[in-house]
Parts: C-alpha cells; structure tokens; sequence
C-alpha cells in the first residue's frame, strides 16, 4: 500500500529495468488524444481510426458476425467496444477453455460534464444574438465562465437517398461562443455570484438579433459547416468545448493541463494499453492472431468505452445497456460456443472499471481522508467504497495489484471522507449488470468536472502501463 507517508516505488521494477514502464502511451500522445475528442461521438471516431490502423476491423450490430479470430470493434453513438477474439491455442496443454475463453476487460466513458446546445437555441437578449445552452452532467459551472468555445457534437441528417436516418459528425473549433462572467461590480457582495443553471449559462454568439433572419439561425450554420442542407436536419446531440488546447505544463512539464481528462485519459490509457497488448497488425493469413499475448491461455483483450456516464449511465448505449453484455456473448457465439461458453467465458473474466481520482488538493487538504493521501505522479489509483459508490472487492483489488506489480510501477489507495458524498462511475453498474468481478481504478487528478483539469504528466505512462499489464493478464 502507498500513500503519502510511505515511500513510492521508483518504477525500478519496469519491465526494461529502466524504470520507465513499458507502453507507448505518454502525456503529449494523451494531449493530441484529447483536443480530437471534443464530445463522445468524435472521442470514438478517434479512437476508431487508431484501431484500424492497427488492423481492428469495424463490425455493425446488424450483421452477422465473421467466425474468424481477429480484432473487431463496434461503435454504438458515442460508445466504443473493441477486442481481440484469439484462436484456439493448438498447444494441448494449454488449460484455458475454448470457445468459453474468458475475458479480461477495460471500461471507461467517453462524456465529460459540459454545456450543451438546447433544441431552440436562438435566444435575443439586451441585443446580444445568444444560444441557449444548459449543463450536462455536473459541471462545475464558473469554469466555464470568459472562455472562448467552440460546438461539436453530431446531427442527425435525412438520408439524401430518402428513407432513413444519417449521421455527421460536426466540429467548429473558432471562437463561436462565450459565457461572460458578471462584472465584480455588479454582483452583491463582491464575493461571487450563485450560478443558475437555467439564467446564467446561454452564450453569446454575436451582436443585433436572431429575428433578422442573420445568416440561417445556428443550426443553419452548423448543417453548412457539415455539409448538409439545413432542412435535412432532423435531430442533434451538440455540445460546446474550450478551444485552448491541451498543454505539458509546470516548471519541469511535469503536469497535464487539459479539458475532459475525466475520463478521455482512461480512453487514451485504456486504448495505448490494448495496441501495446495486441502487439503489431498480424498480416490476412497469419491464422492464430496471438500477437503480444505471451501466454496462448489469457484471456482474451476488451476495450469498453461508454457514453452517458456523467448523466447515470442509463441509456442505449451507457453502462446501464446491452452493449457489453450482448458483445461478449456474441464474440462466444461467433466462436462456435453457446449460452453456457458464454456463462463460462463470464464467470472467468475481470473487468478494470478506468476513471480519474482525486489527487489531495494543496489548497483544500482537509477536504481528503487524511490517512489515503493520494499524490500527482504517485501511480495509478485504487478506489475502494464500503457503500459500493466503486465496484472494488478484495478480488478485483488483487488482480489490479498485481497488474501494478508486473508493470513495475505504485500503486496507491483511494478512500473517500467519510463525512462527504462519494461519486460514483461505470464499476458499480458493470459488475452488477455482467457479474463480472470488477475493481474501479484511475489516474490522479486536479479539479475534475472543471472545463480544465489537472493531472501529472507521468502519471499517464504509469496508468497505460498497469491496464496494459492488467490486459496480458
Ligand atoms: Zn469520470
């Protein structure tokens, strides 16, 4: 056990001996991850693209599926599953069960809190042209406040053939919006201001009034930039985002300064981690893909990446639905197996649940369990709550020990005060809906749910490196 009284393992143990921890994974890669993935719909279009270059090939829901071992994935709106279906081992003393192979899985979400686009947006005020926003999930609504944002997000497009719905993903990264702040001499008590979220968020967008018919209304502008005729858009999930980019920062660039690294860097440690397991693109012929999973027994790597997690989770395609259940069963069944692999394949498997956890605060120490001090740069987390607000049993706390152990880097211990309401993420509702042993993990970090977090630079590699160690099993 780490904490701040006790001293932290140097990494020596890394696989090199270097004391860096064997991944591919570091805090510039998780920046350029980051300012790609302004809402979830694009969190997984980035992450798609870097699984096809490493030979995944995208499967759709309605199809069959292929009976070959390979590596696949799936995108379901703004979540993302991907895995690697190996081939029977052809060593006979290999004890694993096939096709009841289990799994071991990584789970994180792709949502972060925000501001989102209402369905009528256009809004005149005091002759300001305004868009109507309203916040999504707790956003810790003053760090929105004097920045310049853009919109991303999807629209939902009638099919130009007729019939049928598309999708186009619609990104503006100029300055388009702005929530201004109150000016200290009008607020009451020059302290602060209490936020509404229904009076005090909406954005400027320019001067004089929606009624001039300026330029088509918002969404009109949005279907232009996505290439679509406004009339054919039919529905929307858009959402705005801070256009600083994503810095290496502090004195010696030892720290990350970043929007939506709750949970975006589970997303680029959990995806680092399953390239670095599944190894180099195996070439159309190569028959068993086993590539960078020494033992032919392991399990076999999943990579789950859910929307709606800010917002409970309970939708088609959150941690609340199907989506990984019915993916495993599938993969089973695509092997050759029936309902009872599938039970098999379960009862076997492990699922690290990634999200962020909080670092101690320097300016609000008191506000953390004075003896679970949890350091930047100290190594990955692990997340314990009595009243199961985290999934983490003795069970699942092991497996990511000993995860921490093999890739040579620390491992600290998270317990929240007590006295204080503990969140919550996709563990709980994972194991519940999978019975899946499941232990909630994550990466420390600096005023999460804010439109700019912060965590340490170092703390990136050490975290791919545990799920990458965790994955191989
Ligand atoms: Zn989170």
């Amino acid at each position: 056990m780490v904490t701040a009284d006790t001293p932290v393992p140097d990494g020596s143990g890394s696989p090199d001996g270097s004391g860096t921890p064997a991944t591919s994974a570091d805090a510039t890669g998780l920046c350029g991850f980051i300012d790609s993935s302004p809402s979830p719909f694009h969190a997984c279009a980035t992450t798609a693209a870097r699984l096809r270059t490493a030979g995944f090939r995208e499967l759709d829901e309605a199809d069959g599926w292929p009976a070959e071992p390979g590596r696949y994935f799936l995108v379901r709106g703004g979540s993302l599953i991907a895995w690697q279906s190996r081939a029977r081992s052809t060593d006979t003393n290999v004890p694993a069960p096939f096709p009841a192979r289990p799994f071991r899985i990584i789970g994180a979400h792709t949502d972060s809190p925000n501001l989102r686009v209402k369905q009528h947006p256009e809004i005149d005020s005091a002759g300001w042209r305004m868009v109507g926003l309203e916040p999504y999930g707790g956003a810790w609504l003053n760090s929105w406040l004097d920045r310049d944002l853009g919109v991303s997000g999807r629209l939902a497009v009638a099919a130009p053939s007729g019939g049928g719905v598309e999708h186009r993903l619609v990104r503006v990264d100029e300055p388009v919006l702005r929530v201004p702040q109150l000016a200290i001499h009008l607020s009451e008590d020059r302290k602060g201001v209490q936020l509404d979220p229904q009076r005090h968020v909406d954005a400027v967008y320019g001067l004089g009034a929606w009624e001039d018919g300026a330029a088509g209304g918002f969404l009109g502008r949005l279907a232009a930039r996505a290439g679509v005729p406004a009339e054919s858009v039919l529905g929307w999930e858009l959402m705005t985002h801070d256009l600083a980019p994503s810095a290496v920062t502090g004195a010696d660039g030892e720290l990350v300064s970043a929007p939506r690294l709750d949970n975006l860097a589970t997303c680029y440690a959990g995806l680092s981690a399953l390239l670095d397991t599944v190894g180099p693109k195996v070439s159309v012929g190569d028959g068993a893909d086993s590539g960078g999973v020494a033992d032919p027994g392991a399990a076999d790597p999943v990579l789950v990446l859910f929307d709606h997690e800010e917002v409970g989770s309970m939708s088609a395609r959150g941690a609340f639905s199907d989506l990984l259940g019915t993916v495993l069963e599938r993969i089973v069944l695509a092997r050759g197996g029936g309902r009872d692999d599938y039970l098999r394949a379960i009862a076997g498997s492990v699922c690290v649940s990634g999200d962020m956890a909080h670092a101690t605060h320097p300016n609000y120490p008191e506000r953390h369990e004075p003896r679970h001090r949890i350091r930047a740069g100290g190594g990955p987390v692990l997340k314990v709550n009595q009243n199961l607000r985290y999934a983490s049993d003795a069970t699942g706390a092991a497996e990511f020990a000993l995860a921490c152990e093999r890739a040579g880097v620390p491992l600290q211990r998270y317990v929240h005060r007590a006295d204080l309401p503990c969140g919550s993420t996709i563990g709980p509702i994972t194991a519940s809906r999978t019975g899946i042993t499941t232990v909630d993990v994550g990466a420390p970090q600096l005023a999460m749910h804010s439109a700019r977090e912060l965590m340490a630079a170092s703390d990136v590699a050490a975290y791919a490196a545990a799920l990458a160690a965790f994955l191989a099993g």
